[in-house]
């Protein structure tokens, strides 16, 4: 059975599940999340299926954050919020918990206590160095 047969993001794009569908165009959907974090949470995702952002060309995440940006200035239109995150997550350890790439357009209030937020603890300057060169190196090799 083909991977999308099986996704519930894949079975919405098709009509086979409904949602509350808030834009649509020729790559992308945006539709309301079933379990909100918060009043307004909506999901972008392309329409065709790829895990993360690992496996999605950049052409096609190019056009999910655009519309990620479209529903975004009409959630902060409509619903007023103090704040907006966009949130993206990739795999087990990002608690990814649908393998159809998407972003997550969460609308904000100062009080809310989503724990989305992990506060600013300065890094250890050589530690930060020492990343840097290692992800320097895999993108040299490109
Ligand atoms: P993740 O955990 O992968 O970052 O986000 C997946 C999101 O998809 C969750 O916030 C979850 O509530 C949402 N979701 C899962 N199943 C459905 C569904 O059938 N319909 C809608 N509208 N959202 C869903
Ligand atoms: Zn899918």
């Amino acid at each position: 059975m083909p991977e999308e047969d099986n996704c519930i993001f894949c079975r919405i794009v098709t009509g086979d599940i409904p949602c509350h569908k808030l834009y649509e165009d020729d790559t992308t959907l945006a539709f309301m999340d079933i379990n909100p974090a918060n009043p307004g949470h909506a999901l972008v995702i392309p329409k065709s299926h790829w895990p993360d952002v690992a496996t999605i060309p950049a052409e096609a995440i190019g056009r999910v954050a655009a519309t990620a940006k479209t529903i975004a200035e009409a959630v902060i239109a409509a619903l007023a919020p103090d704040g907006l995150n966009l949130v993206q997550a990739n795999g087990r350890g990002a608690a990814q918990s649908v393998p159809h790439l998407h972003i997550h357009v969460v609308p904000r209030q100062r009080d809310d206590g989503l724990k989305l937020n992990w506060g600013l603890t300065p890094g250890e300057p050589g530690e930060i160095a020492e990343w840097a060169e290692r992800i320097r190196g895999e993108l040299n090799k490109k």
